[in-house]
Formats: structure tokens, sequence, C-alpha cells
């Protein structure tokens, strides 16, 4: 679909009025789902507000699932968005920090690229992130670009970026497009839609030189045609500008919500895109909400880890790529999903671990540290000895690789290093490559992280997931490619002796060295399998990932046999 001469790509800023948390991050995914559905090349941009280089060094439980790219940078959970609804890989260049603009800048000045000049803030810092944006819309060779501003208009922090959106329209006056995504409260009291927070929100947009072209209305409820024609009036946008956005069940109708309300069509107009093809094709997504929406066979999956609580608040956001990942599989197989989230401190204050026998399948996703760590173990001993279908992520993979070295192979006090620097079988040991950044304190950003590639051995169950997935496109291809994001390893010198012990490293890199997959055969445990990397990061709608369907699979088959 030829829609631009070279270089003559479209950009469209999204940012939030009235309060965060409206789903900033799913309106940008659905924007851009929507245009790739009218066969346009997209890609998404996120830019936080915050001075981390990276997202990598914020804790989880303040800032949600630290989301990992294929060529390795650590960003925000809303990456993992773009990539799920788009089902495509972004690269690293699509993701900005204040802090990783004004690196490059300092770093810049540093080098004497500013030819002596004085360095400022306005205009250098929205100028970086003019050229980024510009070069994430060159390596994607899109159409069209969204990109993201987080926070919410009329904070301090994120002024340089609404200014950059300045900068942007008039550079390119026919080619950017605004966004600006509010909400509209009902107070109890009132039982009434209110407007006049979002009319606040389009005059400090307007005060900062930028100029809503639509406005996404996130209510409650649907938006009536009354409070339509009071926001066009007190924003300058055309009624049909404004997006009705009621709360939905699920973020993946969204795209179809959007569609109702003529969305893509708006924006084609907006920014002349006329060649794109004239509706949207969204027969493979409107399937797979189908789907979702379908599933009769229960199954009831744990998800064991240790940053589920915060205060009196449960964060799910913490493990968003796994729970999605989950569902997936689920509705892949026509299975509904009952996720449950238990803290693994639980376990450590007494709670049975009797309870698990009334789940068809038990995760531990990954992280970092001692908290919970011996709550983990017992879970996975109970679930390796009551045949329980189990999935490790990393750290999950770790403590199962921990639990039979102590438990099955003999090493009794065996450990992962990361604990017990003085153990006496340090069967999960730190990465040799790792040693000097731990001691030079460089920790951000400096993790294995990213994609690798990994050989599968023949006859496995993680060999079988993989085949039966992915087999027609992969071809059968033994070699797989996963992210990420980890310091520590299987120790090469407990390898064997686990193996002896009936433990079968099904996955290894390339040159044999790093375990990436851990598992027990099919005549020994229904499914126990463990990965040092991160396969939640490449579950998608439309493409669920093999092992986690296969764990699903195994899940579906205990049905009915657990308590
Ligand atoms: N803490 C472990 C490591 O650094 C596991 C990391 C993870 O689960 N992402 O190797």
């Amino acid at each position: 679909m030829a829609v631009r001469e070279r270089g003559g790509h479209k950009y469209i800023f999204v940012v939030g009025g009235v309060m965060s948390g409206v789903g900033k991050g799913i309106a940008s995914s659905s924007i851009a789902t929507l245009l790739k559905a009218r066969g346009l090349k997209v890609t998404s941009i996120k830019i936080d507000p915050y001075i981390n280089v990276d997202a990598g060094t914020m804790n989880p439980t303040v800032h949600g699932e630290v989301f990992v790219l294929g060529d390795g940078l650590e960003t925000d959970q809303d990456m993992g968005n773009y990539e799920r609804f788009l089902n495509q890989d972004i690269s690293s260049i699509n993701y900005m920090t204040t802090g990783s603009v004004y690196l490059s800048v300092i770093k810049r000045e540093r080098n004497l690229e500013y030819g002596g000049r004085c360095v400022e803030v306005v205009p250098d810092i929205p100028l970086e992130v003019i050229s980024r944006i510009e070069k994430a819309a060159e390596t994607a060779d899109a159409d069209v670009t969204t990109i993201e501003i987080g926070g919410t208009v009329g904070e301090y922090q994120n002024i340089l970026f609404l200014e950059a959106i300045r900068m942007m329209k008039t550079r390119h006056p026919d080619d950017v497009a605004t966004i600006l995504v509010s909400y509209l409260p009902v107070p109890n009291s009132i039982g009434e839609m209110k407007t006049k927070p979002t009319q606040y929100a389009a005059r400090t947009l307007n005060s900062a030189g930028v100029f809503a072209d639509i406005i996404i209305a996130r209510a409650p409820m649907a938006i009536d045609a009354k409070r339509r024609e009071k926001i066009a009036l007190f924003c300058n946008v055309k009624p049909e500008h404004i997006i009705s956005a009621p709360d939905v069940k699920s973020v993946y109708d969204v795209p179809l919500n959007f569609e109702k309300e003529n969305l893509s069509q708006q924006l084609c107009e907006i920014l002349r895109m006329n060649k794109c093809s004239a509706t949207a094709d969204l027969k493979e997504w409107e399937k797979f909400v189908a789907k979702s929406k379908n599933g009769n066979k229960e199954v009831k999956i744990a998800v064991v880890g240790k940053y589920f609580d915060s205060g009196d608040f449960v964060l799910s956001d913490v493990y968003i790529s796994v729970l999605e990942a989950i569902k997936y599989s689920c509705y892949a197989l026509g299975a509904k999903p009952q996720i449950d989230y238990i803290s693994s401190r639980e376990f450590e204050k007494g709670k049975s671990l009797e309870k698990l026998a009334g789940f068809d399948g038990v995760l531990v996703p990954g992280g970092f540290g001692e908290t919970g760590i011996e709550g983990k173990l017992k879970v996975i001993q109970y679930v390796r000895e009551n045949k329980i279908p189990y999935f490790g992520l990393c750290y999950g993979m770790q403590l199962m690789t921990v639990e039979f070295a102590r438990n099955v192979a003999g090493l009794k006090d065996a450990h992962t290093t990361e604990i017990d620097g003085k153990t006496a079988h340090p069967v999960i040991a730190i990465l040799p490559e790792q040693v000097e950044k731990m001691a030079k304190k460089a920790y951000g950003g400096t993790m294995r992280l990213g994609a690798y590639p990994c050989e599968l051995a023949s006859g496995t169950v993680a060999y079988e997931a993989y085949l039966f997935a992915r087999g027609a496109q992969a071809g059968g291809k033994k070699s797989v490619s996963e992210r990420h994001r980890h310091r520590y390893e299987v120790n090469p010198a407990y390898v064997e002796r686990l193996e002896n012990a009936g433990l079968v490293f099904s996955g290894r890199s390339p040159d044999g060295v790093l375990m990436e997959i851990a598992e027990l055969p099919k005549s020994v445990h229904p499914f126990f399998l463990g990965t040092q990397f991160h396969p939640e990061f490449l579950a998608r709608p439309l493409a669920p990932h093999p092992l986690f369907t296969a764990f699903i699979k195994a899940a579906v088959n205990r049905k009915g046999k657990g308590a």
C-alpha cells in the first residue's frame, strides 16, 4: 500500500488528561492496531517522563512490569501492549525516558558535538526527542508512528515532550495529529457525567501550544450527545472527533469499540492518508476476541509471586505479560482461565500447601532477591511430588533446579549464590561476565538482556511444544529465539549431577554452556518445566506462546483430577 513518498511519515501523539491510569497505553495500541488493519505500516513509541535511563532499575511494585525488547532494552509495560496488539517486534529506539534523552544530549556536549555553543533545555532537549521519533519512524519504515507521552498534561515533568509535539507540528504541519485521552467522571453524589476536567485538560494542552485533533472520552459509560456537543464547543474539536470510550471488561474490545466510533477513518482524513484501504480488516482480531469470550473449560492457574501486594491493593500489573500469555493459550485451547495470585510469603508463614491441590497448574514467574524464596521452594516441591503441572520462568526455573538438587539429587543445602554466596552446592551461580559488573556496582542495563538463541533437544517436552505450535512456520527448526533478563544461570559444574538424577536440560545456548530449559520427562511428571528466558515477552493474542500452550494443555488434562 503506497501511502507516502519516501520520508513522508505521519505521526500521532497520544497524551493524557485529567488523571493517569485511564488507558493511554491501550488507546495507543488500539489506534496502532486499527491503522495496521487499514493496510498501513505502523510503529509505536513510548516516552516516559522519568530520570531513570530505562525501566530496569525501577521496582515493579511501583512502576509495573519491566518489559524487555528483543534488542535488550528494559522498558515500560506499554511496550509489551504495543507488541502484543500489533503482533510485531519493536526496536529499542522506540522507547525513551527523560533520563535517556538528557544522557544523549550531555554525552554529545561532552564530545564537543554542539560546536562550542550553549546547549539549552529548549530547544535541545525537544530536538533530541524529535530526532529519536524520526529515527524510529525511519527504522521501522513506518507510514504512521504513534507516540504515547507518559503522565498527564499539566504535569511539570512532561512539558518538554509537549514542546516536542509543538515543534514537530511546526516542522510537519500536515503530518502530525494529537489525541487527548481524557476522563469524564460520574460522581456518585451527582450522578451526571462531568466535562469540566476535560475542558481544563484541553486548555492546559493548548497553553503548551498543542491542540487536540481528537479527544478520547474515557468514562464509566458512553458519552451522550449533549456532552459530546459541550466538549466539542469548549475544546475546539468536531463532535465526530470525540470518541466515546466507556469502561470495558477486556482491553481487547477497545480496537473494535474505537472502530465503531469511526476512529481510523477520522485519523486517515485528518492526516490525509487517503491511500490506505477503505476499511479496517479486523477479522483475525474479531476471531480472537470471540474465542476469549467463548472458552468453557475452566482452568485454575495459581501464579505464585512476591510482588503482588502493595498496601491493601493487589498489583497484577507486575506480571502483566505472564497473565496475558496464560490467557492467550487458554483462549486458543477453548479454556476459560481463572487466575489466582498467591504471595509465596504466605507459605512461609504456615499457609497449607494443600491449597495448591485445587489448582490445575502452578506458575512461578521471574524475580530477584531473597523475599519469599523458601515459600516458592516449598510450592515447587509440593507440585513436583503431587504431579501438578508446573511452569517456572527465569527465577522460577532457577528455583526449580534448586528444589530438584536438594530433594532429588541429594545435594542438601543446594542454593543459588544470589541468596547464599557460601552454599556448599551453588547449583545456580552468577554468569561469569556479571562478576566484574557487580563488583563495580554497574547495575543499570547490565543483565544478560534480550533475544538469544536456544537449541532444543529432540524428543523433549519443550521440543514437542514448539514443534506442535510453530512446526509449520519454523519447519521443525531446532533453534528458537527467546528474550532474557538475568544475571545467574545453572552452574555448568552441576549439570551432569542433575542430569544423572533425572533432570533434563532440553534447551541450551548454541555453545552448550548455558542451560535454557529444564524439565522432567512426561513419564515422570505431566508437566514440570522451567525456562531461563522469559517466554511471556513473546506471547501474542494472535500467536500464543508454545510453552504456555503446552502448560495450559497439561492443566486442562489435570482438570477435574484436582481437589
Ligand atoms: N534473579 C535471577 C537472576 O538474576 C532471575 C532473574 C529473573 O527472574 N528475571 O538470574
